[in-house]
């Protein structure tokens, strides 16, 4: 089944789905292939790794302002992707293209009418209502399956994708040598939660086989994912690799589960649920200290020194 190749790379650079110049050998220009198999992880015209998330509105395009500004101050040489549906204006987006993000159209996936009826908000909250926390209006559940457009860049060889709504501490360029797909637990509250990845983070290969391979499965007749993308792939890859928390650190864990915090380890905070840029929503008081780094981040101003931050009081007893 071949695709149409529906993104593209809105400064002109490329498109979605075109492939990479490479020498005789195969190897894209600038790099070696290594005795292990894997390309360098560092060296100069490297391209071939892409951090990408997902903005479909206005208030994830501040979410993806300050995700991109976070990975740049990681130092980290992978090109900064943000796949976008036009849900967000040109100006909205215009400050994630000043800060050097390679902005791509992705359009919503082309499900069935009875799909997208089925996994409309009403339904999706209707029949399994989220009881832990609250997912702001501005959250559409249908949007979600865009993120499968990561698998059409193909220009890549891999990519790690990143939630609108998380912030990167520290360097974590190493994640693209691991294998798809890799993911972290959906912890936030109880150790049962280990058998569930989230999607907020995960390591993938581009291959539009695997997408046509994805759409198939999505839309199979009568497919209810109850938790959109985050149950798709985690029945699409049943064989996941888990990642550690460090890596994708829900904000919850800082109250439910604040024995597991510690800020000389957390490489992702990731703000599911009540967004960090929402007004004074239901959790922002038990939150302050995360919704404070992440305006840091948004605002470009100074980081605090993560390592030194103090981490949440344990409760006695
Ligand atoms: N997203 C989006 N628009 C939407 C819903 C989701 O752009 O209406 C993207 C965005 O990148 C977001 C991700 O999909 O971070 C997943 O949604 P969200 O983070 O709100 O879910 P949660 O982490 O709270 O489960
Ligand atoms: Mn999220």
């Amino acid at each position: 089944m071949t695709l149409p190749l529906e993104g593209r790379v809105a400064n002109g650079v490329s498109r979605v789905g075109s492939s990479m110049p490479s020498t005789a050998d195969g190897t894209p220009p600038g790099r070696s292939p290594s005795a292990f198999g894997h390309p360098p992880l560092e060296g100069e015209g490297h391209t071939s790794h892409a951090y990408v998330t997902l903005v479909t509105n206005a208030d994830y395009a501040m979410g993806a302002t300050a995700l991109v500004r976070s990975l740049k101050l990681t130092g980290t040489t992978a090109d900064l992707v943000v796949m976008h549906t036009g849900g967000a204006s040109v100006d909205e987006l215009k400050p994630l293209e000043d800060l050097g993000a390679k902005l791509v159209e992705a359009a919503l996936l082309p499900t069935s009418d009875a799909f997208n009826a089925r996994h409309g908000r009403g339904n999706i909250h209707g029949q399994n209502p989220f009881t832990k926390g609250r997912k702001p209006h501005f959250h559409t559940p249908l949007d979600n399956f865009a993120k499968l457009r990561l698998w059409q860049l193909e220009e890549y060889d891999a990519c790690v994708f990143i939630d609108a709504d998380a912030v990167v501490l520290r360097n974590i360029d190493r994640l693209f040598l691991y294998p798809e797909f890799s993911a972290a637990p959906n912890v936030y509250e109880s150790l049962a939660d280990f058998h569930r990845l989230n999607s907020g983070v995960f390591v993938a290969r581009p291959s539009q086989e695997t997408f046509a391979r994805m759409l198939d499965a999505l839309d199979a007749p009568e497919a209810f994912w109850k938790r959109t993308d985050q149950t798709f792939l985690q029945s699409f890859f049943p064989e996941w690799h888990g990642l550690p928390v460090f890596f994708n650190m829900l904000q919850y864990v800082w109250f439910n589960l604040p024995e597991l915090w510690d800020w000389a380890s957390v490489s992702v905070v990731h703000y599911q649920y009540e967004k960090p840029w929402e007004e004074n929503h239901p959790k922002a008081e038990r939150l302050r200290p995360l919704i404070e780094l992440w305006r840091a981040y948004y605002n470009g101003e100074a980081i605090p020194d993560i390592d030194a931050l103090p981490n949440p009081t344990i409760k006695a007893g």
